[in-house]
């Protein structure tokens, strides 16, 4: 049995303050004694600290958006894994369309701070998806098989204790355009062939898979409810507690069924 992961990406929103209340809604919503659910949240960098000092020791995690695939060095700008780990950071974001699409991250890039992060101990949440022409011209799955094969080239089968896929569709994230459940469902289908195909049975029904791409709280419980959606990568949604938490609520519940 997989246990849900709720995941909240920030992204380049929020202040020190509206951050803080969000994180602070979160803790006191959130039962504690949930252990149904895995919740996560991923701030901006800068205010890592901070949300890590508000959830505490909530259960709810702290993520990154990103990481840098060298030791800690010369490499102005970067943030290494070592600083993530060293501030109780324990999952890490790689391959999110928008730095795939915007800062034109390779599969090459990607896969260089999977190994790192992984070599780390990070939890990494790696994302794939589509664009709608690629979706339209039916290269979904080529485009799939291309990014699980770059991203996860060189990692061994032991290590995914520590991997989250997360299927997101570009034409989806950010659009309030989502995916249909029978659209997230062949599409979490053919990853989980694909961990099947390439590592093993075991592993392909021990890995999680998310869906992302404007999950609310009205579609939230279909989307879960299908049998290859492990959780959900939220954004925009994620920024409101009263949209989260819905959502968060929504994975418990079917947790419990
Ligand atoms: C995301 O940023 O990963 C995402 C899925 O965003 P949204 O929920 O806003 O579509």
């Amino acid at each position: 049995m997989r246990r849900f992961l709720v995941a909240g990406n920030w992204k380049m929103n929020t202040t020190r303050e509206s951050g803080s209340q969000l994180a602070q809604a979160l803790v006191k919503e959130v039962p504690t004694e949930n252990q149904a659910v895995e919740v996560l949240v991923c701030p901006p960098f800068p205010y890592l600290t901070t949300i890590g000092e508000i959830v505490g020791a909530s259960g709810i995690g702290v993520g990154a958006q990103n990481c840098y695939h060298e030791k800690p060095g010369a490499f102005t700008g970067e943030t290494a894994t070592e600083m993530l780990s060293d501030i109780g950071c324990r999952s890490v974001l790689l391959g999110h369309s928008e730095r795939r699409h915007i800062l034109k991250e390779t599969d090459v890039d990607i896969n260089l701070k999977v190994k790192k992060a992984l070599a780390d101990g990070l939890q990494v949440v790696l994302c794939v998806g589509e664009l709608q022409s690629e979706r339209e011209s039916e290269q979904t799955e080529t485009v799939l098989n291309t990014q699980m094969t770059g991203g996860l080239d060189g990692i061994d089968a032991s290590a995914f204790d520590q991997i989250v896929i997360a299927y997101e569709p570009v034409w989806a994230i950010g659009t309030g355009l989502t995916a249909s459940p029978d659209q997230a469902e062949s599409a979490h289908q053919y990853l989980r062939n694909w961990l099947k195909d390439h590592y093993s049975s075991e592993i392909a029904d021990a890995t999680r898979i998310l869906y992302g791409g404007s999950v609310k709280p009205d579609n939230a419980r279909e989307l879960l409810s299908q049998e290859n959606v492990d959780g959900a990568l939220v954004g925009g949604a994620s920024l409101k507690p009263e949209q989260f938490i819905p959502i968060i609520q929504a994975a418990i519940e079917l947790s419990a069924n």
